[in-house]
């Protein structure tokens, strides 16, 4: 039992279950065995201490390896400060994020990777930020440790992002992150289904800042996103924030219905001037067209989506089971 100092008398720390945290650190775990232990040691050492009530919301995103047992053993020792959320399958790392939302009991809420890519250390820097007025602390990865290919791609999605959506926030992708409750309330509130938590947040935040945060190399287990994946969310961010590839898409079908009107005429001219006949080029503008008809109709397809999930109000997730002090609720 950890015991905490206070006016030079050895009290008993507050549990987390008995009076409201101060702090609440959520973490999103999907098959991370390789990294629970020391992640764990890391955090919960710099969470002790800071000396303030905290909680650790961990959401098992449907791990399949040895991560649920892992998580259950750290839960027998330190249930005065952890919370499990297990979900029945693997909704993805933001859904998980949102679940630890929905359930915080903190007044500032800090958000990370398990993979220990963030460093647990860096979390007093974020709440000194907090403290100083900020409702938002966001990290960017001044020196980023991925490969080539996922730095370059993030940085031109940033640039991207913060020209189409109006969103001003450094790394999107940097998880470590700090929070006002009342922001992680709004991002709550706005059922989203497809949800991209740093730019929701970022929409809601009065007085953000972004400050430099160590980004360490992953050192086991490996990324948990794929090619597939990545483009996903990056289309997700996109439609997800703005109309803007509706109207980028509006001005392309302009553009080409201009440049096959030109091309129309000129073809007549051929025809009827020179007497000229060929086929190559013709095709070529019936696959572009035929290209652009596809793009169209699958961007239409992604806000119908967006809006046939909002409309039906399927859940985002399921819970399995939650692990907490007071009780051990089954759903
Ligand atoms: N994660 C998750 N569900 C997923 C994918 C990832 O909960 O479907 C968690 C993962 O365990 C980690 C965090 O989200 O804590 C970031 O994932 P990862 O390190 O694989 O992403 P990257 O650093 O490659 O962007
Ligand atoms: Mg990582």
């Amino acid at each position: 039992m950890n015991n905490m100092v206070s006016g030079g008398k050895k009290t008993a720390r507050p549990r987390a279950s008995e009076v409201s945290p101060e702090i609440s650190v959520v973490i999103p775990v999907f098959n991370e065995q390789e990294n629970v232990d020391l992640l764990f040691r890391r955090l919960l050492k710099t969470m002790d201490a800071i000396k303030k009530v905290y909680e650790v919301i961990v959401i098992d995103d449907g791990s399949s390896d040895n991560t649920p047992r892992m998580l259950r053993d750290w839960f027998r020792k330190r249930s005065d400060v952890l919370r499990i959320i297990t979900f029945n399958g693997n909704y993805g790392q933001y859904v998980a994020i949102l679940a630890g939302f929905e359930r915080v009991r903190g007044n500032i809420i800090v958000t990370m990777d398990a993979d220990l890519q963030n460093l647990p250390e860096e979390i007093p820097n974020l709440l000194n930020k907090i403290k100083e007025g900020y409702d938002l602390v966001g990290g960017y990865r001044a020196m980023r440790h991925d490969n080539w290919f996922r730095t370059k791609a993030s940085k031109i999605v940033n640039i991207l992002r913060a020209k189409m959506t109006g969103i001003e926030t450094k790394d999107h992708g940097c998880m470590l992150r700090a929070y006002k409750r009342i922001i992680v309330d709004e991002v709550v509130k706005t059922r989203e289904t497809s949800t991209f938590i740093t730019a929701l947040a970022q929409k809601f935040a009065g007085n953000p800042i972004d400050i430099p945060v160590t980004h360490a190399e992953r050192k086991a287990g490996g990324s948990k996103y794929n090619f597939y994946k990545l483009v996903r969310i990056t289309f997700d961010l996109m439609t997800g924030f703005s109309l803007g590839p509706l109207h980028v898409f509006t001005m392309l079908g302009m553009i080409i219905s201009a440049l096959s009107g030109i091309y129309f005429f000129v073809e007549l001219f051929k025809r009827f001037v020179s007497n000229h006949h060929g086929y190559g080029l013709r095709f070529a503008f019936v696959f572009l067209l035929l290209s652009v008809i596809i793009l169209g109709i699958g961007l239409l397809g992604e806000y119908l989506g967006r809006a046939y999930f909002a409309v039906c109000e399927h859940p985002r997730f399921v819970i399995r089971e939650i692990l907490e002090k007071r009780s051990t609720k089954k759903q």
